[in-house]
């Protein structure tokens, strides 16, 4: 499958979690978790549409403010998820600041709690000094946090040692495959326009919906979107991310990843110590390596990638990496 998503981990997986998701042919990106943020340019900030906060530990929010300033003179509204309380942290984050000056400003912030159900929702305006206003609730459809034609989030709430950590999910609702040696067949330029093809199809779009087709050699023709996705596409499963990060290794919280990642084509899962540690992790509250890719495996997940690994083992930098891809492809059922 032609990947639709880019992922990568900002900070390697020793540092701070910050797994940012570029969405392939459009200006936009997603981030998981605000760890440190330094590294990203600006101009790769700026296509951050939507950030997805796990929970409020340091580690996972201490980037929040390059962000905001890398937004800050940018007419946007840039969307926050986070678990229930995130709202007034961030109204604690902005409010360590002086906003005198800030009247002209156009960012928005709007931010989403998510609680297993309906949540808060708060909304901080640059020019409003980032007051917080328009509190309501914010009715989710069950899981699912963010809906689009080419895109689904859904959360999970994970045990954290008392606190919730959410997990997320991102999905292509549909995968469309574009025959490239079919558009040279029949003449057709490859371009933009095969995104708003792609788009039409995912929405369930009506067979005789017609489009303009540009040609190689100039001008146009229109076909309807069914005879054109006869000619030059097909259709399948689309691609499933899943991101989950301090969990406690506990039954119950492995139950539900397995079930949540269930055939992700990549599980990126936190493998914080070696397994010989494993009550050093029950103590901690996160996963072992092991566990991350037993996980993995249970999922049907066709590759992980596994970060936020303890500083402790900096000095063997393959260890853990290690140690989750031999429970990751261990064939050994009753492990
Ligand atoms: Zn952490
Ligand atoms: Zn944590």
């Amino acid at each position: 499958m032609r990947s639709v998503y880019s992922p990568r981990l900002l900070n390697g997986p020793f540092g701070d979690p910050a797994f940012y998701v570029r969405l392939a042919h459009r200006s936009e990106a997603l981030l998981f978790d605000c760890g440190e943020l330094r590294r990203l340019p600006t101009r790769e900030a700026l296509k951050i549409s939507t950030v997805f906060i796990s929970h409020a530990h340091i580690d996972h929010m201490v980037g929040f403010d390059t962000l905001l300033r890398s937004f800050l003179y940018h007419d946007r509204t840039l969307l926050v998820y986070g678990p229930a309380g995130i709202a007034d942290q961030i109204r604690g984050r902005l409010s360590g600041y002086t906003w005198n000056l800030t009247d002209g400003y156009p960012l928005v912030l709007i931010v989403r709690e998510w609680d297993n159900g309906p949540g808060r929702e708060v909304t901080f305006r640059a020019a409003n000094a980032f007051l917080p206003e328009g509190e309501q609730l914010w009715d989710g459809a069950g899981d699912l946090l963010l809906a689009s034609d080419y895109l689904q989030v859904r959360a999970l709430a994970l045990d954290h040692g008392g606190i919730v950590s959410l997990a997320f999910a991102l999905q292509e609702p549909l995968h469309v495959a574009i025959h490239k040696d079919a558009l040279e067949r029949y003449g057709y330029r490859q371009g933009v326009w095969l995104v708003g093809f792609k788009d039409l199809l995912r929405s369930g779009a009506a067979a005789d919906t017609l489009l303009d087709v540009p040609l190689v050699d100039g001008g146009k023709i229109v076909l309807g979107l069914g005879e054109l996705q006869a000619q030059i596409a097909h259709t399948e499963r689309g691609m499933k991310i899943v991101y989950v990060t301090d969990v406690a290794p506990t039954t119950a919280n492995q139950e539900m990843i397995a079930v949540f990642a269930r055939d992700a084509h990549l599980l990126a899962i936190e493998a914080v110590f070696p397994h010989a540690e494993f009550p050093r992790a029950l103590e901690r509250n996160h996963l072992t390596a092991q566990i991350a890719g037993e996980l993995g495996r249970r999922a049907g997940a066709a590759r992980l990638l596994t970060f936020h690994h303890s500083p402790r083992y900096q000095d063997q930098p393959e260890l853990l990496t290690a140690e989750a891809m031999a429970a990751f492809s261990s064939n050994d059922a009753s492990a």
